[in-house]
């Protein structure tokens, strides 16, 4: 009785602290926002809905414009509904084809046309089902994917949101998400971490009715994975989620190549994290990413931060600075004359591969020496690819990244179930 209790009280800490996190997203430069009680209702009801069937929703080809696709049963059979009718039936018929005619969805058969539609769902009551989707207009490649898909006409387009459980989107986002190949401790950190960021973001997108889209605004996923190395890590990992010292499920940002160290949130993003601070990460420097250089004249960069930023070039101590700025650890700013000029601010606007750089002069030009490759921010994937490859744990390589976090089992904070 008393270990219930004591799980019902942890359920509602981590509940109520989990929903700070909305807003603060992975590879973004959004803040956390404050919650108001509408953000608050929706998320209790997305949680609510995803802990009845485990089941997420998810836009596909959310950055395409579908005028029409065909669509066919690869494993299973499934049946189209068209407001709430079984218009067609895989087993029947092998292809059908939707387009977007006149605000509806039409549906069609190799013989005729059944009928135009506000919304068609095509589903299948099978355990294992994999549809097969191709897309005409644009043209694209096919794609499977897993569970069900429901096909709306909306503004000009065919909106198409794929339910699928959440283990198997899991699967599909670690393969876009990090490849083919890669060690199985590697793999079975992106599936903890992929995990973590659905989970705290299940209501990212539900004023639009759904939860997430396919896209790097959230997490990409271009359909089931092929590979089994990939589903194993999903399955050994099941139910696993990383949380911070609140018990609230942490923003799992991840980058390519921390060059050597990793940043502090509050460098990069403007309010600190208790979890994202710089790390000494020796794990990823001889890995791909972890140098770049960039010449640039000396002209184009003094003007860039006269005039972007103010910096008083005309002052020879200030012009120095700027010329033989040196980083032997990460730096947040470029500072001279009580002038800071944000690190961050350079690498966005002249499209640097990260803030991790020196300067060194040559001639009339400049020669930009960095390390790394992205925000510098959380887990650097190289360096956990790595920390694999070395025989580390999962465990380890998410401490390492994400100080101070505990790895918990979902399936223990199923509070709501009970309900
Ligand atoms: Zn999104």
């Amino acid at each position: 009785m008393l270990i219930n209790k004591i799980i019902v009280i942890i359920s509602l800490v981590f509940l109520f602290a989990s929903w700070r996190l909305d807003g603060f997203v992975a590879g973004s430069n959004e803040p956390v926002k404050k919650e108001n009680k509408t953000a608050t209702n929706k998320r209790l009801s997305s949680y609510k809905k995803f802990h009845a069937d485990e089941v997420v929703n998810i836009r596909i080809f959310s950055q395409v414009k579908i005028q029409s696709f065909t669509i066919s049963a690869e494993i299973g059979a499934y049946s189209v509904w068209g407001n709430g009718m079984e218009i067609a039936n895989t087993k029947t018929t092998s292809l059908i084809k939707l387009s977007l005619v006149n605000d509806s969805v039409e549906v069609k058969t190799f013989e005729n046309v059944i009928g135009k539609f506000k919304k068609v769902k095509i589903s299948s009551a099978e355990t294992e089902r994999t549809f097969r989707m191709k897309l005409l207009l644009p043209d694209r490649k096919p794609r499977f994917y897993e569970g069900n898909l429901v096909v709306t006409a909306e503004l000009g387009e065919l909106k198409c949101i794929n339910d699928i459980s959440l283990d198997n989107y899991i699967a599909g986002v670690v393969q876009a998400e990090s490849g083919r190949r890669s060690p199985q401790e590697f793999y079975k950190v992106q599936a903890i971490l992929a995990r973590t960021f659905a989970l705290a973001n299940l209501q990212k997108h539900s004023a639009e009715t759904f939860n997430l889209c396919d896209h790097t605004h959230c997490q990409v996923y271009f359909g089931k994975t092929t590979e089994l190395e990939i589903m194993k890590a999903v399955n050994v990992t099941k139910g696993k989620v990383v949380v911070d010292d609140n018990l609230s499920l942490i923003n799992a940002t991840f980058h390519s190549n921390s060059g050597g160290q990793t940043a502090n949130s509050e460098d990069v993003w403007g309010s600190k994290v208790s979890y994202l601070r710089s790390v000494n990460d020796t794990f990823s420097i001889k890995m791909p990413n972890a140098k770049w250089e960039r010449k640039m004249s000396k002209e184009d960069w003094l003007s860039y931060l006269k005039l972007k930023h103010n910096f008083p070039i005309q002052d020879s101590n200030a012009r120095w600075a700027a010329l033989t700025f040196k980083q032997e650890t990460r730096k947040a700013y470029l500072e001279s004359n009580n002038i800071k000029v944000p690190l961050k601010n350079v690498r966005t606007d002249l499209q640097l591969k990260s803030t991790f750089f020196s300067i060194y002069p040559q001639g009339d030009s400049l020669l930009f020496k960095g390390r790394g490759f992205g925000h510098g921010v959380g887990m650097c994937q190289e360096g956990a690819m790595k920390m694999a490859k070395l025989g580390y744990k999962y465990p380890e390589v998410i401490n390492f990244y994400y100080q101070k976090t505990q790895l918990i089992d979902l399936h223990k904070l199923n509070f709501f179930k009970d309900e």
